[in-house]
């Protein structure tokens, strides 16, 4: 069934370390070999054997269209047909840049570059920048891209493959990387208090979208914010993941809490690769050339990738899009909970708006303490079965599960069904 896929990756380990280029695609927690894909549209994927899938993973989150929207298509063609990159000022930058300020309820001035990493990256040394300090302090079971200064107990890949640290990233920037239980606003408050002026950010991921899906506590996001403010330190909410999924204004407006700065990345760019940070002027200008911090991009605004990422933005404004996306992913989770409650599996599942996390445990889940006691073997086998069926989900239940607008009524109705049938034979 996976044998085109199967020789591929034995050619592709040959010369790319692991045979992927990002960890999380490959499978050595679940088993089996990685699909290689040949094409995909809509909902729907294709591997080279011609197998086909009912996608769930959604390229890790920016697909909330679907693969190969015809609007986005035509934008990457129109836009493509005019030059590839420029290197200079182009007005689609100014036109995303201003929807973006538009939509974010933080966001007063944003600045494009090519990844979330390069976001979340930039923003840490604007808040070092501004502030003058430099420790910040970040989350366990958070992922906020491969810089340095994260990866101390990241989640997604870190967490999958078990690589709390990583060798590369010296004894200083360690050092200045304090790690806080997710929902606890006592241990900030005690890291805070042990680090007196000088926490130049705290950056969280308003909900929890790599080590599966954990959602803020009433109250947590609102008592960051406090501290914050309290401490003079520039709150960071990384919605590399949230941000337009949730809602236009990402999880700051679903909650209703505003940080200093925001990362942007995935939904921004259509399926490109496009990043932002953005927020308060007055920190935004510290930025070069006005201000002193310094970063910079060759490829940074690029016209193909903005074009991709606006009329990306534009879908998202048309007929109640977010309404109509919670009613049909919710109804969805619901059921798939439902399932696993009638089969008699230990599961504790969280959602909100099309992002879900299902953990193999009875729960609580509400931190990366309690993230790590899922059964992952259980998981590999409920995977792999899901695959063999044409269900396509993460390879790991450290990562969410998302629905787009292109899954249809009959595919989701496919997939319970599998699921179902699937959960009887494990
Ligand atoms: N922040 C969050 C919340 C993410 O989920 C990710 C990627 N999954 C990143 C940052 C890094 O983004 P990228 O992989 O585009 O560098």
């Amino acid at each position: 069934m996976y044998d085109l896929s199967k020789k591929m990756f034995q050619r592709a380990k040959k010369v790319i370390p692991g045979g992927v280029n990002s960890p999380v695609r490959a499978y050595n927690n679940v088993g089996g070999t990685p699909l290689c894909i040949s094409k995909a549209k809509g909902s729907h994927l294709w591997d080279i054997d011609g197998n086909e899938y009912i996608d769930y993973v959604c390229s890790w989150g920016p697909l909330i269209l679907g693969h190969a929207h015809p609007e986005i298509i035509q934008a990457v063609k129109d836009a493509s047909e005019k030059g590839t990159s420029f290197g200079a000022n182009c007005e689609i930058e100014v036109k995303l840049a201003e929807r973006v300020v538009d939509c974010v309820p933080s966001i007063e001035k944003v600045r494009m570059v090519n990844s979330g990493t390069e976001a979340t990256m930039s923003a840490i040394r604007l808040a070092r920048g501004y502030t003058g300090r430099s420790k910040i302090i970040k989350f366990e079971g958070c992922y906020h891209g491969h810089a340095d200064s994260f990866l101390s107990k990241a989640g997604s890949g870190a967490m999958t493959f078990g690589i709390p640290g990583t060798p590369g990233v010296t004894k200083g920037t360690i050092e200045d990387t304090l790690d806080a239980v997710y929902n606890d606003l006592s241990n900030v408050k005690k890291l805070i208090d042990q680090n007196e002026n000088n926490i130049a950010a705290i950056i969280v991921e308003p909900v929890a979208g790599n080590m599966g899906v954990i959602l803020p506590q009433s109250g947590f996001l609102e008592g960051l914010r406090k501290l914050a403010d309290l401490h003079d330190i520039v709150l960071i909410f990384d919605e590399v993941i949230t941000g337009f999924r949730l809602e236009r204004g990402g999880a700051q407006q679903y909650y209703n809490v505003k940080p200093d700065l925001t990362t942007l990345g995935k939904i921004i760019g259509g399926g490109l690769p496009v990043g932002a940070f953005g927020g308060a002027k007055h920190i935004m200008d510290y930025l070069a050339p006005d201000g002193p911090v310094y970063q910079a991009g060759t490829l940074s605004g690029n016209p193909i990738a903005l074009s991709a990422g606006y009329a990306t933005l534009l879908e998202l404004e048309k007929d109640d899009f977010y309404k109509k996306l919670e009613t049909k992913a919710v109804e969805f989770f619901n059921e798939l909970r439902g399932n696993f409650e009638r089969s008699g599996f230990p599961c504790t599942s969280h959602y909100v708006s099309s992002m879900a996390g299902f953990y193999f445990q009875g729960g609580p889940v509400t931190n990366y303490t309690e993230v790590a006691r899922s059964d992952t073997k259980l998981f590999a086998r409920y995977f792999r079965k899901l695959l063999d069926k044409g269900i396509y989900i993460a390879p790991s239940q450290f990562e969410a599960m998302f629905v787009s607008s292109a899954h249809t009524d009959s595919d989701l109705q496919k997939t319970l069904e599998i699921h179902k049938a699937v959960l009887k034979k494990m």
